[in-house]
């Protein structure tokens, strides 16, 4: 029953919140996003404002973390570990500031921040004693944590031991543990392919990564520590302003993010936020807000603590990327390779900056380990360039009519048979191009604009020429006629002159990209172009063996028995033959005088992000200089180009010591071959 009696409803608001305290904190396992949490919150506190002699010092408002896990030794901490007050808008800030200046008599000024991206993973306090790290520990309920040294020796960028001079007799130093994005991708990528347990977020990952009773799993995890501060210190006069400290800490061989940065005055600090906020999918770690601290430590002295927090800093949260929503229904999508996606209706919800309503479910395991039934409440998160996903369902929510979600027994679309072959978690359709999904998905591919590059053949025109019947392959597209498209709803004299003109031009095109638009499977623009330079004709590399397919740089044997598969299929064959017979052709490829190119007989592999081209331009030009582009990296490779956001291949890059170079040097090699972006 809704009550409006404030003791009753603060119990129930301190009850939720240790509930999902006690799973985010103590067992890993958030059930329910922080926007969701941050919001019951932001309510207990209006509340208690409101009724200050009902503040409890056990109220959740009051309290930093939760228990430690009585598994791991206790750690009781010499300088309470705190959090941080949150700020939700930038009139949060700005009473933030104001505040700080009523309190030091206004005599201030504009004051100095040291701004700091607010990284989204797990506290941690090293210490080390003349030099030597002896102590690693969680911050637990504030006052007493774990004690994790067996695992933070395990990560690369804590060191053992300090390096430089003038090191203190004794220091603690705080941080966050966090695991990168891609790092946390490869994580639950191979927890799925292995059936073990997927987390929901980085930084889950990392708490359950650091909170391991057997070092050995932690080390086995990607895991990462800046460090942000101090705690205890002797035999050491610290600097006085805490963006100094943290240069020491980066001199005695800590890491310090590179992001921090000075700001003096409000307004600079929203500006600082606003930078951020643009870069923050760019960058290769979750950040959930920037966190603001008063440079100057003697400042910071005077204003002191509350209860869980300092007044000297704040946290300023960037929008959700993770928020609660309905699952309303689950609809099977074909696509080209007839392959049957679940994809989840949402209610429409904003998370990560846009409004989602639609998320891939990916294939039936994936249903089940979500354990989803329509009418589900789920959270859906989306973080950098990832695509939205239902990370999780909240079981406490479901509702009394929720309806399992039922897998289709044949193809949605065309009704033919479905498969599933041997160790894959996909089921496709059989019906190949009778299957009207994967005529348009096949016929949108060959007309994309790094295939065949056909204007006026988007999905809604595709649609239509298919529905219509007017097409039912990429080879029926070049016998369309005039007449017949005039019939058609939405098509005048003007775009069908324009498409027939788009058609005719697409006949010119280059081996590379016609073996790329049949969207044979695996054959990425890549793989296309290394076959076409490879065997130069139609012919050789429809006659090719497996074995001869295999010496292909970026060929390995499932692309290699997809190629097959392709060339014995009497379907594919005819559909080329008449794409041949309607005059498609190329001229021949040249391949380029071996000798004569710069970076003939070199393997390269592009990684991550770039911001000046996309990927697979960068692959092309490195083509077009004579480099083979593969899309893993080995012994064999002879260079790697790394964005953001490069994770595993830029790790096997580095483990087996092939040469990495960044976007700029990777710029500047081109400009050098007189390549201009
Ligand atoms: P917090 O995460 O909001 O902020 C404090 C922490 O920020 C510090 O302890 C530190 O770990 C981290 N931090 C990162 N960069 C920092 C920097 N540069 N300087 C200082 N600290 C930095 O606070 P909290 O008390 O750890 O957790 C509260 C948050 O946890 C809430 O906002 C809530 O969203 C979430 N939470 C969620 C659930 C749930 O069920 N989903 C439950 C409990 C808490």
């Amino acid at each position: 029953m809704p009550t409006s009696d404030p003791l009753q409803v603060l119990e129930s608001l301190r009850e939720q919140l240790d509930t999902w305290s006690h799973q985010y904190y103590v067992l890993d396992q958030p059930s329910v996003p922080d926007s969701e949490y941050d919001r019951c919150m932001a309510e207990l506190l209006a509340l208690e404002a409101a009724h200050p002699e009902l503040i409890r010092a056990d109220s959740p408002s009051q309290r930093v973390g939760g228990r430690p896990l009585d598994q791991f030794s206790q750690v009781v901490h010499d300088v309470p570990m705190l959090s941080l007050d949150n700020a939700f808008s930038a009139e949060d800030m700005v009473n933030f500031n104001k505040r700080i200046l009523d309190r030091l008599g206004g005599e201030e000024g504009d004051l100095e921040f040291s701004c700091e991206p607010k990284l989204d993973g797990i506290a941690v306090s090293l210490l080390y004693r003349e030099g030597q790290l002896e102590r690693g520990a969680t911050r637990g309920d504030g006052t007493t944590g774990e004690d994790i040294t067996h695992n933070v020796r395990t990560i690369r960028s804590i060191p053992l031991r300090l390096r430089g001079t003038d090191i203190p007799e004794v220091l603690e130093v705080r941080g966050e543990v966090y695991m990168p994005r891609t790092g946390f991708e490869d994580l639950n990528q191979w927890a799925r392919d292995h059936g073990e347990k997927v987390f929901v977020n980085p930084r889950n990952a990392a708490a359950g990564s650091l909170r391991q009773l057997d070092a050995r799993i932690t080390a086995s995890r990607p895991l990462e520590m800046c460090c942000y501060g101090v705690g205890l210190v002797r035999g050491y006069l610290l600097p006085a302003r805490h963006t100094e400290i943290l240069q020491r800490l980066h001199d005695w061989g800590l890491r310090v993010n590179e992001e921090v940065d000075l700001a003096v005055g409000v307004k600079a600090c929203a500006t600082y936020y606003d930078a951020m906020a643009q870069r923050r999918d760019e960058l290769p770690y979750d950040i959930d807000g920037i966190v603001y601290k008063i440079n100057n430590l003697a400042l910071q002295e005077r204003l002191g603590f509350v209860a869980r927090a300092p007044r000297w800093a704040i946290a300023r949260k960037f929008p959700a990327q993770e928020e609660l929503t309905r699952l309303l229904d689950v609809e099977f999508q074909v696509g080209r390779t007839g392959a049957i996606t679940p994809v989840a209706r949402l209610a429409p919800v904003f998370v990560g900056g846009v409004t989602i309503s639609n998320a891939s479910l990916h294939n039936s395991d994936e249903v089940d380990r979500l354990g989803a039934m329509i009418g589900d409440t789920v959270i859906v998160r989306r973080a950098g360039d990832v695509i939205p996903q239902v990370v999780s369902v909240v079981r406490d929510r479901r509702p009394r009519n929720a309806a399992a979600i039922v897998f289709p027994t044949a193809c949605p679309v065309c009704g033919s048979t479905i498969e599933r072959a041997e160790g894959e978690a996909v089921w496709r359709c059989m019906g190949g191009l009778v299957c009207a999904a994967q005529q348009k998905a096949a016929i949108r591919h060959y007309a994309s604009r790094r295939a065949l590059d056909i204007n006026g053949l988007g999905e809604k025109r595709v649609d239509q020429l298919v529905d219509e019947g007017l097409v039912e392959n990429v080879a029926s597209l070049y016998a369309l006629e005039k007449d017949r498209l005039l019939g058609l709803e939405r098509m005048g004299e003007k775009s069908a002159d324009k498409l027939l003109h788009a058609l005719q031009q697409s006949k010119h095109t280059s081996l590379a990209r016609f073996l790329f638009a049949l969207g044979i499977r695996e054959v990425g623009e890549a793989t296309a172009a290394n076959l076409a330079n490879h065997f130069q004709t139609w012919e050789a590399l429809a006659t090719a063996s497996e074995e001869q397919l295999l010496a292909v740089a970026d060929v390995g044997p499932v692309v290699a028995d997809h190629l097959r598969q392709f060339f014995d299929s009497k379907s594919s064959l005819q559909v080329v033959g008449d794409l041949f017979a309607a005059g498609v052709s190329w001229p021949d490829v040249q391949r380029p005088a071996q000798q004569a190119l710069p970076l003939s007989g070199e393997t390269w592999v592009v990684t991550g992000k770039l911001r000046a081209m996309q990927r697979s331009a960068a692959q092309a030009q490195l083509q077009a200089l004579g480099a083979k582009v593969a899309g893993s990296v080995s012994a064999k490779t002879s260079r790697v180009v790394a964005g953001p956001g490069a994770g595993s291949k830029l790790s096997k890059a580095k483990a087996l010591g092939v040469e990495v170079i960044d976007e700029a040097a990777f710029l500047n090699l081109l400009a050098r071959y007189g390549v201009e972006v």
